[in-house]
């Protein structure tokens, strides 16, 4: 039941409004005079406050203005009642804080309406003084509410959940209880400051916990005014800001380090060079980077698993860390690249020094799992200032010089020099031309014949690739190399392949006797994982039959992925195409693994030959290489054949063919055709 206290000295009045209001069933209590008015606010606790103005001992302006001074009471509904109805009197009610007037004398069913009404919006308030409460109480974020003099007068429970106080032990006292000692005095001045400008304060603070411990809280203080425009009390929420500190080093971590190994990455790599150089630059010293890149890190991984290959990596950084100096920085730029920034170089011998010192570190194998792993490293070094000003230079050439090792035989250091960035040019040049000469088809093949030395017969032709450019042919020695390690050799040989088919065809309609021819093929093509299928669409689309062609392969290729590799071949012999293992003993020279493959050629590297005449031990070696390459039912040629003395030594050891400049060079097209139209044949002395 709702309670209503009226003050009110007139009887007639009070008897009237009694009637009225307990009929609608409100508990009253009366009072005669302001003072005893006041005191029966405390007892009785109304929700709503009818208030006469002319009252004994204190009048109802004292009596409002009294109640709303006290917290406590101030959200009580005070309607205020008076004969005195000029505006003057009326203005004042509101300012001193209450809620409604009536005249006198009024009308009961208009005050009860507004009684209700006044009762109703009380309700209203209270429900969202509440809701806010609530919000407040339960809020994640730690909410601190003092007094104007910096005396605590609310704290919510995320507050003693970050800062360990409970409620109880921090009420009534100030907030510096959890200072840190982590900041000076301006810091403290500058919040105050900002406060009394701008009523607001926002940023970082290092507060200390109950239990000692110091930690960030990011903090939002407002100055709470009055109507009057002065401060009643500081508001502050904050947060922990500890987890996120973390997680923000952590982030930082993984964007300046690599995971795997632990060491600085490529983005980390990329600022300490710009740092070094630019510190260079003021103190005039130097500064040299070493580009590493390990050799033979892809057949590890293939061969033996990535996470052998993670172990390897690992092994790596660790060793290149302890060969570098403190202040150097080792990184991994990415995959099996690696790289060290010598800072403040004082003489270029030292970056040589800690070069040999890497490779001999590496040179070491380690173990794992019964396996001993070896990786060796080729290094390209560049040093600023004399290899280039920034560090975008200074990296390309390292690069560039480290591309030169990998050339000439790799597990080595070189320092960049001038004549690397013309053979780079020249090379770039190589490589657009390549590029362009692919896309537009600008090729021709060559067919060199294969001669039988029995019969002096040809017998088979050779595709050869030939790349004509700015009125000369440049040779597949030069491009060949360019395009495996652009990867456009597949595509380039592609193209030879469809040429060589429709040449084939072209034979097959015009001249009676057609002769088999093969192509090449390059390490790049066995890893074409539609190889077979490429190559089958394209024998059909021309019309040729597969036992028309002849594929060559070198050790070198076939022995990188051996288990792939024999069963490529194998899908190939499958399917009718005669294999041969081109430039042999040039690799690894073992025959025995040989019978592992299917091949039923085998092809002498011109090496061999060369020196024929001159070394008995090659002479032996050829011997050897055809008695066992027949006892494992193979047909042995010979290739660059160039002399009568190599021909005739050949015949007496019983090789089968021969294919070199002393029958013919490699042809163009139609030169061929004429050459087997004449049925020229190898006079044998
Ligand atoms: P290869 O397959 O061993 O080809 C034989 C090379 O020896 C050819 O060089 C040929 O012209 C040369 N030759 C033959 N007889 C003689 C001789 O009596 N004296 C001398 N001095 N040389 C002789 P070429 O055409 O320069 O090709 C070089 C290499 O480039 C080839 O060696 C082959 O590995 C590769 N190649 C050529 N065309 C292609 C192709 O279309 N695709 C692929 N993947 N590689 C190709
Ligand atoms: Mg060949
Ligand atoms: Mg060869």
């Amino acid at each position: 039941m709702e309670k209503v206290l009226v003050i009110e000295d007139d009887e007639h009045i009070s008897a009237a409004l009694k009637l009225v209001l307990e009929s609608e069933g409100y508990n009253i209590a009366f009072s005669e005079d302001g003072e005893q008015g006041i005191d029966m606010i405390n007892s009785f606790n109304p929700d709503i406050i009818l208030l006469d103005i002319m009252l004994s001992q204190k009048n109802g302006f004292e009596v409002c203005s009294s109640l709303r001074s006290n917290e406590e009471y101030s959200s009580i509904p005070v309607i205020m009642m008076s004969s005195y109805g000029e505006t003057n009197n009326i203005v004042k009610c509101f300012q001193i804080g209450a809620n409604d007037f009536v005249s006198k004398p009024f009308n009961m069913q208009e005050l009860l309406a507004r009684v209700k009404s006044h009762l109703l919006l009380k309700e209203l308030n209270y429900e969202k003084r509440k809701l806010k409460e609530k919000v407040i109480e339960h809020s994640i974020e730690g909410v601190t509410i003092t007094d104007a003099q910096g005396s605590i007068s609310y704290v919510n429970p995320a507050f003693s959940k970050v800062t360990g106080y409970s409620a109880e032990e921090v009420i009534g006292k100030n907030p510096n209880i959890l200072q840190s000692g982590r900041h000076g005095k301006s810091f403290y001045q500058h919040m105050w400051g900002s406060l009394l400008k701008y009523g607001k304060w926002q940023g970082e603070i290092w507060n200390r916990r109950k239990g000692g411990e110091v930690y960030p809280q990011m903090a939002t203080i407002t100055a709470i005014k009055n109507s009057d425009g002065v401060i009643t009390n500081y508001a502050a929420m904050f947060y922990d800001m500890t987890e996120i500190k973390k997680n923000q080093k952590e982030i930082e971590y993984r964007a300046y380090y690599d995971s795997l190994t632990k060491i600085p990455n490529r983005q980390l790599f990329l600022d300490r060079l710009t740092q070094a150089i630019n510190r260079a630059k003021r103190e005039e010293h130097m500064v040299g980077v070493f580009f590493i890149d390990l050799d033979n890190f892809k057949h590890i991984n293939d061969s033996l698993g990535h996470a052998t290959g993670d172990i390897v990596l690992r092994e790596v950084a660790k060793r290149l860390s302890n060969c570098a100096r403190e202040v150097d920085t080792v990184s991994r730029l990415a995959g099996d690249e690696f790289s060290v920034i010598q800072d403040d170089l004082v003489d270029i011998e030292e970056a040589g020094v800690v070069a040999k010192r890497i490779i001999d570190a590496l040179s070491h194998p380690f173990h794992h799992e019964n396996n001993e792993l070896f990786t060796t490293v080729s290094i390209g070094i560049a040093i600023y200032p004399l290899n280039g000003e920034t560090s975008a230079d200074i990296l390309r050439n390292a690069d560039m010089a480290m591309y030169h090792v990998k050339d000439f035989g790799k597990n080595h250091f070189q320092f960049f020099t001038d004549s690397l960035n013309e053979k780079a040019m020249k090379r770039r040049d190589l490589e657009d031309g390549l590029r362009k000469a692919i896309n537009d088809d600008n090729f021709l093949v060559y067919y060199q014949p294969k001669v039988d030395l029995k019969s002096g017969k040809m017998v088979a032709l050779e595709a050869l690739a030939r790349w004509p450019r700015n009125g000369t042919i440049v040779s597949p020695t030069d491009f060949i190399p360019i395009a495996e390690t652009t990867g456009l050799i597949t595509s380039l040989d592609k193209l030879i392949l469809q040429k060589t088919c429709s040449f084939i065809k072209k034979m097959q309609e015009t001249i009676s006797s057609t002769l088999n021819v093969s192509i090449n093929l390059s390490t790049k093509d066995l890893e074409n994982l539609h190889l077979i299928r490429d190559v089958m669409d394209t024998i059909k689309r021309f019309g040729v039959k597969a036992s028309n062609l002849e594929l060559e392969v070198t050790e070198s290729m076939i022995i990188r992925n051996v288990e792939s590799a024999i069963k490529i071949l194998q899908e190939f012999r499958d399917e009718g195409f005669s294999l041969s293992i081109d430039d042999f003993g040039t690799g690894y020279s073992s025959l025995s693994y040989l019978t592992k493959f299917p091949l039923s050629i085998l092809k002498i590297d011109k090496a061999f030959i060369d020196d024929l005449e001159s070394n008995e031990n090659s002479q032996s070696i050829a011997k050897a290489i055809v008695y066992m390459a027949h006892a494992m039912k193979m047909l042995v040629i010979a290739e660059g054949v160039e002399t009568q003395g190599q021909l005739d030594f050949l015949r007496s050891i019983g090789c089968d063919q021969i294919q070199g400049y002393i029958f013919s060079k490699p042809l163009p097209e139609d030169e061929v055709v004429e050459l087997i139209k004449s049925g020229k044949t190898l006079s044998l002395g």
